[in-house]
């Protein structure tokens, strides 16, 4: 960006809630059925149907404005928006427009939900994004093309949707990264959606304008859809940001209009104009009685999660992790879940982190799985983490041990034993290996006497081999420096 402009975003994001039913009815909520299943003559919009609200997409809208500080609406209420959309079987929308459940509210801008290589140069550290409101809606169906056709699939149709619109806060394509990647976390914290952007289910509008640095106006606004993942959105504002002042700068004008951003092309390219705006005539849904948000507060505060940053905070003090890593654990759920279900009653939980952050994180990364689908059970790389500990194994024989773990799915005991590769811890049985090497090596041993303390390392060597390496190193160093003490 040239540095004598500024840019301005504000997004609007609409996440698909996990509830089993539908807004208005009792319709499954299940994506990826048969086409046209989940149906009901109200989610048709048939005449004569009446809606009943769903409580639990009440509460889960309600969970996301406390987790996300905002003040929540004593009533509200839900509205008709009126247009014509073939996907949209009622010709009206039931939304919140003018009393909706949340207002206000912050989303946090933490380091490491910035983009890796944007995390060392972060302008505004700590910086929170303040949020206009957050309401809830019903989702439309879904059309698809097919040559000359089109057909629509109404099983989305009236399943509940929130909208969370922030304030125009956001000054970068990186922050607009970090404000999804920090929303998201604290939806899938509080288990309201699961918020993959690739599926759908969390879908993000893009507002953006330039202005020169001096200018207290905001510029032109243009929104830009077709999202479909965090790093794109980065892309195409910052495309699209470049776009707009190379417009300015050759003295030409911006017109308010929405850009379809194009992942594979790199580039925005309009779509419509916004010259006249839609009057969608709002009214209140005269089927719907306004909600008192009083009657659900309890139970939805009963159900407020520990949040990312809390978590954080318990494994560097409980299990004495490093803040970093910490961090990276705690920044996703599943992953969190998996290290505290294998710390659990270990002894060295730190070493456990390890082997997850170094080991198991890169395995995952090579055989391109999540740690859902996580070979190894979380006991399991205790046990691992334990046969190392206690010396049954080598460090270095626990690499490949783990390898066979991955691969197989087997227990760490059972790949030991197949593979034979108990490490030996017995005195006995290693006293005599080290008498024998230290008769057979005179020079080193008046070497290591005479103060050249490293020829102890080739009598280790010498000892490793002859057990075929299954000593354990440690144990032989100890009597060796004893023997020739
Ligand atoms: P509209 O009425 O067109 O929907 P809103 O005022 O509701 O516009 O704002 C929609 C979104 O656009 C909000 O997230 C807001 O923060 C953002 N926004 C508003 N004005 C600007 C601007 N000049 N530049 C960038 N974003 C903006
Ligand atoms: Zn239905
Ligand atoms: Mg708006």
């Amino acid at each position: 960006m040239k540095s004598d402009y500024v840019a301005t975003i504000g997004l609007e994001v609409h996440v698909q809630l996990k509830t089993r039913t539908k807004m208005f009815c009792g319709c499954a909520v299940e994506y990826g059925s048969e086409p046209n299943i989940h149906v009901c003559p109200v989610c048709l919009g048939l005449p004569g149907s009446l809606p009943v609200m769903n409580l639990q997409a009440l509460k889960l809208t309600a969970l996301t404005g406390l987790i996300l500080k905002c003040d929540l609406a004593p009533i509200c209420k839900f509205d008709r928006k009126n247009y014509f959309y073939p996907d949209m079987p009622k010709n009206y929308q039931i939304s919140q427009y003018d009393a909706p459940l949340c207002h206000k509210g912050e989303v946090p801008l933490h380091d490491m939900a910035y983009p890796k290589d944007a995390q060392k140069n972060i302008r505004n550290p700590n910086k929170r994004v303040r949020l206009v409101r957050i309401h809830l809606e019903e989702d439309v169906a879904k059309s698809f093309h097919f040559g000359t056709a089109t057909g629509i699939d109404f099983n989305r149709a009236g399943t509940p949707l929130m909208e969370i619109v922030s304030e125009p806060d956001i000054e970068s394509p990186e922050e607009a990264f970090a404000y999804l990647a920090s929303l998201k976390q604290a939806l899938i914290y509080a288990d309201v959606s699961d918020a993959d952007m690739e599926k759908g289910q969390l879908r993000c509008d893009c507002n953006v304008s330039v202005r020169k640095q001096e200018e207290v106006v905001f510029g032109t606004k243009i929104e830009l859809k077709n999202l479909n993942s965090i790093s794109g959105v980065r892309r195409a504002l910052a495309y699209e940001i470049d776009r707009q002042i190379e417009i300015l700068d050759r003295g030409g004008t911006l017109q308010q209009e929405t850009r379809r951003w194009d992942d594979d092309l790199g580039k925005t390219s309009l779509m419509r104009t916004k010259e006249f705006a839609h009057d969608y005539r709002y009214f209140p849904d005269p089927d719907l009685l306004p909600v008192k948000s009083e009657v659900f507060m309890n139970e939805v505060r009963a159900l407020f999660p520990e949040l990312p940053w809390e978590k954080r905070e318990r494994f560097v003090r409980h299990y004495g992790l490093s803040e970093y890593d910490a961090g990276v654990l705690a920044d996703d759920l599943q992953l969190a879940g998996y290290f505290e279900a294998a710390a659990e009653g270990a002894s060295k939980p730190k070493a456990i982190a390890n082997y997850i952050l170094n080991d198991l994180l890169s395995a995952l990364g090579a055989a391109n799985k999540t740690i859902a689908a996580c070979p190894i059970p979380a006991k399991q790389l205790r046990e691992l983490v334990s046969l190392v500990d206690h010396g049954k194994i080598s460090s270095k024989q626990a690499k490949d041990v783990f390898a066979e773990m991955f691969a197989t799915g087997k227990p760490p005991g059972l790949v030991v034993e197949e593979r034979g590769l108990r490490q030996e811890s017995d005195t006995g049985m290693i006293e005599p290996l080290c008498v024998e090497v230290i008769a057979a090596n005179p020079k080193s041993v008046q070497d290591y006497k005479a103060g050249k303390t490293a020829a102890i390392n080739f009598l280790k060597g010498q000892v490793m081999k002859l057990s075929k390496g299954k000593a354990n190193p440690n144990l032989v160093g100890e009597i060796l420096v004893r023997l020739l003490s």
